[in-house]
Parts: C-alpha cells; structure tokens; sequence
C-alpha cells in the first residue's frame, strides 16, 4: 500500500559537537520517504528550487519513491540552519528560509489521489489541509509539525487538525501546542481537537503513544556514538507509518510494533549526518535491531 507524503526537501547546514554538515540533503517530506521506503511505496509531493543538486534527485530514484509530485521551480530550496549542543536533545534553529516553499501550493497528482495512507510532514499548517482536500478518503492521517508553525500559525494548525487520526510530535511542541506543562493532561487537550491518537516524540527517552484506549512507551535504542539527531523524528515517522501500510492493520499490536519500527529507523539516522547512515542501510540491520528492541524492553511479572 502507498504512502503520500507532503513536507519540505530541504538544503540544511547541521552543526552538532561532533562536526558539520553545511547544503546536506534534509528536510521533514526527504526523511520521512526515504525510511519508509524501506517498508512500502512511498509518494512524495514536494518543492525544490533551480539549485537543487541533482545527485539527491538521484538518491530518492534509488530508494525508488514516486518522484512524479516533487516539482522543481526557479529559485532556492528551502534552507534550514540548525545547531545542537551536547544535549542532543534540542535542536536551535539559527535560520529558516522557505524561499520556493513560501509560494508553494501543493498539487496531487491524478494518480496518488487514491493513497491510503497519507503523512503530512512538517510544513505550512494551510498546506498540510490543502493536500488534504485533494485526496480521496485516507485509511490513515498522520501529521507532524514544530514550534515555527505552532507559533505562527496555531489557528491554521487547528483546523488541520480536525482531520488527522494520528499527531506525531515533540515532546516541547505538546505542551506549547497544549498550552499544558503536563503531558497526559496535554495530550488529552490535543485529542479533544481531532487526532484520535497521539504520538510524543521524546528524543533519546523514546517515544509515547496516547491512542485509543492504550498508553504505550518504547525507549530509545541506546547508543554509545551520535552524530547528528536531525530527522530523527521523521524517520521515526516513516518506519512508523510504512509499517503500518505494509502490515495493513491498526490492530494495537500493529500499532505498538509499528512505534518500535519507528524508534529502530530512528536510531539508525542519528549515527551520521544528513541521511547517510539511512542510504547505507540494509534490511537485515533493520530486522536485527527490532529484535533487539524486544530484548531491550521485555520482563516478566513474577
Ligand atoms: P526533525 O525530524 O524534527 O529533526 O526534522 C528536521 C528537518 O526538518 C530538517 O531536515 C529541516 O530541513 C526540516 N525543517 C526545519 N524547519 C522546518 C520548517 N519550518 N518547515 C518544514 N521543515 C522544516
């Protein structure tokens, strides 16, 4: 089963204390598709400018996503300048700019109109419905954001809302969308407003699953090197979401399996910068760390 992911593709310039990546491949739709690539078609609806390198064009054709609504236009790419310290937990955004996104409206095209599984990534709240309003009826909505949008745009992120089944999001970004300091009582607020489950990304404490009539929570993988936590939380959504397409159910079974899929892609974009550990990867290093997260997180009641 498809996925239609809308988000930004992005040139980022990473700073971590562990070295720098300046014009690196990144952005919320880049990350996402290609880990769920790994999982099932993926279906990327996004803008690139005119100084967009061809070799990343390469890259997405490689992990064979549908490329057919990534639309170059003249112009430069979106920009994402960012910088973490040694708690790799926050990332300080030094500079953004949307350059071809600001006047970017999102086109489906005829053929993804049918996706079933549909990943509004991190950008514009207004887009994210606009794409929304193009496809038939999802199976499944799922919807990322962060503290720029929840800012600027809090009106707009709240209609979005209204039609999602599944908010994907930081830990921070709860309480500020929330207004709450505390996260249950914040992910209550956020349910009442349309998403049935809500999913809080929580950096290297893992990850919270507030849906239906479960609480769930998975670790990170611990690891002794990081390099650079950018995408982490989109790959973590893109080995969440492909696996749910793949499996087809959103049994809790599924869906618990489906969050540790998600820890595990994540795990593996953090040990280089940009998606270069994610291009490396191989099958058998994914199925081998989800059956060390088994290992990690099970224990008997005696
Ligand atoms: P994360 O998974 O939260 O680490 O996402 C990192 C990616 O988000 C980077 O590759 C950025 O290019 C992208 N990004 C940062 N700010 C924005 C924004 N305001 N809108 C869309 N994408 C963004």
């Amino acid at each position: 089963m498809s996925i239609l992911v809308v988000g930004s593709v992005a040139l980022d310039s990473v700073k971590t204390p562990f070295g720098n990546a300046p014009n690196a491949l990144g952005g919320s739709g880049t990350y996402f598709s290609v880990s769920a690539s790994f999982f099932t078609k993926v279906r990327l609806v996004a803008v690139v400018g005119s100084d967009f390198p061809p070799e990343h064009i390469k890259l997405l054709e490689k992990r064979k996503i549908d490329i057919s609504g990534l639309k170059k236009v003249a112009g430069k790419t979106f920009r994402w300048k960012g910088e973490y310290g040694f708690d790799l937990n926050n990332a300080k955004t030094l500079d953004t700019q949307l350059n071809v996104f600001a006047q970017f409206k999102p086109e489906i095209p005829p053929n993804y109109a049918d996706s079933e599984y549909v990943f509004l990534a991190n950008i514009d709240p207004e887009l994210q419905l606009d794409v929304l309003k193009q496809v038939k009826r999802p199976r499944l909505v799922a919807c990322d954001t962060m503290n720029f949008w929840i800012s600027s745009k809090k009106a707009a992120l709240k209609k979005t809302l209204k039609h999602v089944d599944i908010l994907v999001i930081n830990e921070a970004e709860v309480r500020q969308l929330a207004d709450e300091t505390n996260l249950v009582k914040a992910a209550r607020c956020i349910r009442s407003w349309g998403p049935k489950s809500l999913v809080v990304k929580r950096g290297e404490y893992g990850v919270l699953l507030f849906g239906g009539g479960q609480v769930f929570g998975a670790p990170a993988y611990p690891l002794e090197k990081i390099f650079d936590p950018t995408g982490a939380g989109d790959t973590f959504a893109g080995g969440f979401m492909g696996y749910l397409a793949k499996c087809g159910s959103l049994a809790d079974a599924d869906v618990r399996r489906a969050i540790i899929m998600g820890s595990v892609m994540a795990s593996f974009d953090v040990e280089d910068f940009s998606l270069n550990r994610l291009v490396r990867l191989k099958q058998g290093e994914i199925s081998r760390r989800f059956k060390e997260f088994k290992t990690l997180t099970h224990f008997d009641v005696i």
